[in-house]
């Protein structure tokens, strides 16, 4: 899209990921026609893209209604059509979509709709009141963007934010101050993991994720042969825990996520979606590969936890773990930790202040159930989408099928 095309918009989606694109194909089909999608990649679902690729998934941990379709038979039908039933699998119990057939379905979606068209490469910096005479019965906001030339701003009545994890990547303490002594975080923009394979030193896998699992039997496939027995080792502060979704099945059901979340106060919802998200867990399948992996010498799975990490004055890089000091010739660190929550982020402390928006204690936006948040009611109207939208749709909002329950609740009401 050209700076030109700079102008007034019915919606405007701030984030290309899957939450934005699919609320803009839900926006489209209800017949909406002025819309844009601001993101700094033009290519819509980037961070998807390359966080999935770099982790080596192979297949999606959520079920096959889970999709970016019209509904949840969607990816069914698609890989009915396609010849494709086969990458639809039964794993440990659920239906789960190969990674490739998913992505080919959303582009699908995408290319269908032509909703790459809407997209604006740039970054929004801030969001302000706008009152200009003459648009009183119709109010809007000003969105101010950096993109790859100068910056510019476009205005808009209703505004999605669909910015996912923007807290960044979350790096433990003894591992921030190295980032150029071989660590690398597995979620950071230029994480690349081909650059790993043939690396000639120890890789540590530091994590016991899906992320952190996945990951190391991605490393632990394409290294063994050239690096024999262990070329990677995944450190995991607990013995690792079987868990087949990322939340219970319930907190996919809107009749449920109102009766257990919306007559609560906030705090309780704080306690409640994080005791029931299951963050560092994996389930069987993967659980299962990496056994095998293990049993084979491909890789070391250890229960320990590094407490420091420094380096000596004669160059000798040193890990202390809870069980032990390591002395290590040569190795490299990759972060599989997860993201930082929203707390003190940037655009929603100046939203949160211009509008009279109101805020967590967590940094988390406090939404109606239609998932507006509601301030300063005289200028445009703000929803949010994604794992913001966590304390009214439960622990699962940040996933695809909070992408779907978004949809329900934004357009579809
Ligand atoms: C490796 C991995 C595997 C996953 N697997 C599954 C799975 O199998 N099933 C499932 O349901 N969920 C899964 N998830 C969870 C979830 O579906 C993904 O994290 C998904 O990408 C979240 O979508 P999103 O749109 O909220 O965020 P993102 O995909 O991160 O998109 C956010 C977009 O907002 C843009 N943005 C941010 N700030 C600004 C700004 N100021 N201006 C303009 N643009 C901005 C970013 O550039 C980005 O493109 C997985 C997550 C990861 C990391």
């Amino acid at each position: 899209m050209k700076k030109s095309d700079y102008g007034l918009y019915e919606w405007a989606i701030v984030g290309g990921g899957i939450h934005g694109t699919y609320l803009a194909y839900k926006l489209r089909e209800a017949g909406v026609q002025s819309y844009v999608i601001i993101d700094p990649n033009s290519k819509l679902m980037s961070n998807w893209n390359r966080n999935t690729r770099n982790c080596g998934q192979t297949h999606l941990r959520s079920p096959d209604q889970h999709n970016l379709g019209e509904n949840g038979e969607s990816l069914l039908g698609y890989a009915i059509s396609g010849r494709r039933l086969h990458e639809i699998q039964n794993l440990s119990g659920f239906e789960r979509p190969t990674l490739g057939l998913f992505n080919d379905h959303c582009r699908d979606t995408i290319y269908r709709n032509k909703l790459e068209e809407a997209v604006l490469d740039a970054t929004v910096k801030s969001i302000k009141p706008y009152q200009e005479g003459g648009h009183k019965r119709r109010p809007f906001v000003k969105i101010e963007v950096e993109d790859p030339y100068e910056g510019g701003c476009l205005f808009a009545s209703n505004v999605i934010l669909a910015m996912g994890q923007i807290g960044g990547t979350r790096w433990p303490s003894w591992a921030k101050s190295h980032t150029d002594s071989g660590f690398h975080h597995v979620f950071e923009k230029d994480f690349r993991i081909e650059d790993f394979y043939r690396l000639d030193k120890k890789i540590y896998v530091v994590g016991g994720g899906i992320t952190a699992a996945q990951l190391a039997i991605k490393l632990a496939e394409l290294r063994q042969s050239k690096f024999g027995r262990y070329p990677v080792i995944m450190i995991s502060r607990n013995p690792l825990r079987v868990q087949e979704l990322d939340a219970r099945a319930l907190w996919t059901r809107l009749d449920y996520i109102e009766h257990a979340l919306w007559t609560r106060d906030i705090n309780f919802r704080e306690g409640l979606v994080r005791k029931e998200r299951n963050e560092g867990t994996i389930p069987e399948h993967i659980h299962a590969a990496l056994m095998e992996r293990s049993r084979s010498h491909a890789l070391e799975l250890r229960v320990d936890e590094v407490t420091r990490f420094r380096i000596r004055d004669d160059g000798q890089k040193i890990m202390n773990f809870k069980i032990g000091e390591k002395e290590e010739e040569d190795f490299v660190v990759v972060l599989a930790t997860g993201f930082n929550g929203p707390n003190g982020n940037k655009i929603l402390k100046q939203l949160s202040r211009d509008f009279n928006l109101p805020l967590s204690g967590l940094g988390y936006p406090i939404l109606d159930d239609d998932l507006e948040w509601i301030g300063d009611a005289s200028y445009g109207r703000f929803y949010v989408s994604g794992e913001l939208s966590s304390l009214t749709l439960g622990p699962l909002a940040g996933n695809i099928r909070g992408a779907q329950m978004s949809a329900q609740l934004i357009v579809d009401r």
